[in-house]
C-alpha cells in the first residue's frame, strides 16, 4: 500500500472577511478548514503558501507533528498571523482525518460529552437605538443568547453620558430578554482599565452572563483588577493565540475562555487550552463571528469538551456584509439553531458540506473588508 501524502493545498478568500484552505490527498480525501483572520487575511493566504511548500508530500493523518512543524520550525513563531494559517491547515488535517475514517471530529477526540450546543448571537451596540429590537429578532429565530457591545468609541475616562448610555443600552435588551435569557456584554478593548472598573460594578443590577475584553490583550496584566473589583464573571481570549498567553489570564481569574478556532491554532491547541482552562475551573465560549469551517472547528471541539459554556455564531450578524455563513455549505440543517442550540454534528470530519463552486466563485470576486479607523474628538485614535 502506497503511504497517503498531501497533493495540494488551496486557499480561497471571500466575502465578507473569511480565508479557506482547502487540502487534498493523494487517495482523494479533500479537508477544510478556516485561517480568517478579519482584515488581515490577505497576509495569513501568504503564510499558508509558504506551508504548502512542507505540507506537499507530508503524511495527513500525522496532526500533531504537522502542528509542531508550522508553529515551531520557522524560528520565528507566535502571533495572530502565524497562528491563524497554523489554524486553517490543522481544521483541514483534522477535517480529513475524520473523512478517512467516516467519523466525526468529536469522535476523535474521545466521543461526545453532549448532545447539543447553546448558541448566542450578535446584536449590535455600536448605536444605541438598534440593540432592544436586534435582541427581539434573535429571540424570534429561537436564541437564549445574545451578545452586545457596551458602546460606541468610549473616552479614556468616560463621561456621565458615556457610561449612562452603556447602562441604557444593556437595561433596554435586558428588558426584552427578561430573566430567562443571557446577554454578554463585550467592552471590545475599547475600555482604559478605569472605564472597566467604574462599568463594571454599575452593571452587576443587570447581572450580564459576562463582560468580554474589558481590557485591550496587551493589558492582559491588569485584568486581574477588574476581576477583584466585580462580581460579573469575566471573559477573554479572541485575541490570545496559544495555551502560554492564556495562562496569565486563567491566573488572573477569569470565567469564560474565548479562544478562537481560527486563530489560535485550531483544534489542537484549542483542547490544550481548553484542559488548561479546566484547572482553573474555567469554562470556554469560543469567538466566532466567522464562517461556517470555523463555527463547525468550534462545535466538534465544544461536543467533546466538557467545560464548554455556549457557542457564538454569526449568522445574520452585522459584518457579514456581501455573503453569509449558509452561503458556503450545500446543506444548512447541521447548522440549525432554531432551538436555541445547535444538535450534535453526525457527519464525517468537521461535519458539514463545503459548497465549493460558491467558494471558488466568491474567491474569484475577492474580499477586502478592513477594520475601521477610530478616533477620539481630539483627532487622536480610539480603540474600534
Ligand atoms: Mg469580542
Amino acid at each position: 500500500m502506497t503511504a497517503v501524502t498531501v497533493t495540494r493545498v488551496e486557499t480561497f478568500l471571500v466575502a465578507p472577511r473569511w480565508l479557506f484552505v482547502r487540502i487534498e490527498t493523494s487517495d482523494g480525501v479533500v479537508g477544510w478548514g478556516e485561517a480568517s483572520l478579519e482584515g488581515h487575511s490577505d497576509a495569513v493566504r501568504t503564510v499558508v503558501d509558504q506551508f504548502a511548500e512542507y505540507l506537499v508530500g507530508s503524511d495527513p493523518a500525522r496532526i500533531e507533528d504537522t502542528w509542531q512543524v508550522l508553529t515551531k520550525s520557522g524560528f520565528y513563531r507566535g502571533g495572530a498571523v502565524f497562528a491563524s494559517a497554523v489554524s486553517g491547515v490543522d481544521q483541514a488535517l483534522w477535517d480529513i482525518r475524520g473523512k478517512s475514517l467516516g467519523v466525526p471530529v468529536h469522535e476523535l477526540l474521545g466521543g461526545a460529552v453532549r448532545d447539543r450546543i447553546r448558541v448566542y448571537g450578535w446584536i449590535g451596540g455600536d448605536e444605541p437605538n438598534d440593540v432592544a429590537a436586534a435582541a427581539a429578532a434573535q429571540i424570534e429565530a429561537g436564541l437564549t443568547a445574545v451578545k452586545m457591545n457596551a458602546s460606541g468609541k468610549m473616552g479614556r475616562i468616560g463621561s456621565i453620558s458615556e457610561i449612562d448610555g452603556v447602562l441604557e443600552r444593556v437595561s433596554a435588551v435586558r428588558e426584552v430578554l427578561g430573566a430567562d435569557r443571557d446577554v454578554a456584554v463585550d467592552f471590545h478593548g475599547r475600555f482604559t482599565l478605569a472605564n472597566a472598573r467604574r462599568i463594571a460594578p454599575l452593571l452587576e443590577p443587570l447581572r450580564p452572563f459576562f463582560i468580554e475584553e474589558p481590557v485591550v490583550p496587551e493589558n492582559s496584566h491588569l485584568i486581574g483588577q477588574l476581576v477583584q473589583g466585580t462580581s460579573v464573571p469575566i471573559a477573554t481570549g479572541e485575541r490570545l493565540y496559544n495555551r502560554q498567553e492564556f495562562l496569565p489570564v486563567l491566573q488572573a481569574g477569569i470565567a469564560v475562555a474565548q479562544p478562537d478556532l481560527a486563530h489560535a491554532g485550531g483544534i489542537s491547541e484549542v483542547r490544550r487550552i481548553a484542559a488548561l482552562a479546566d484547572t482553573f475551573d474555567v469554562q470556554l465560549a469560543p469567538h466566532c463571528p466567522l464562517g461556517p469551517l470555523a463555527l463547525a472547528a468550534c462545535l466538534q471541539v465544544g461536543f467533546g469538551t466538557p467545560n464548554y459554556l455556549i457557542q457564538e455564531q454569526s449568522i445574520g450578524i452585522h459584518y457579514n456584509r456581501g455573503a453569509e455563513v449558509l452561503d458556503y455549505v450545500l446543506d444548512a440543517a447541521p447548522l440549525d439553531f432554531a432551538s436555541g442550540s445547535i444538535e450534535r454534528l453526525t457527519g464525517p470530519g468537521l461535519g458539514i458540506e463545503i459548497d465549493e463552486a460558491a467558494v471558488r466563485a466568491a474567491d474569484a470576486r475577492g474580499s477586502s473588508w478592513r477594520s475601521p479607523i477610530w478616533r477620539h474628538a481630539d483627532g487622536s485614535l480610539a480603540e474600534w
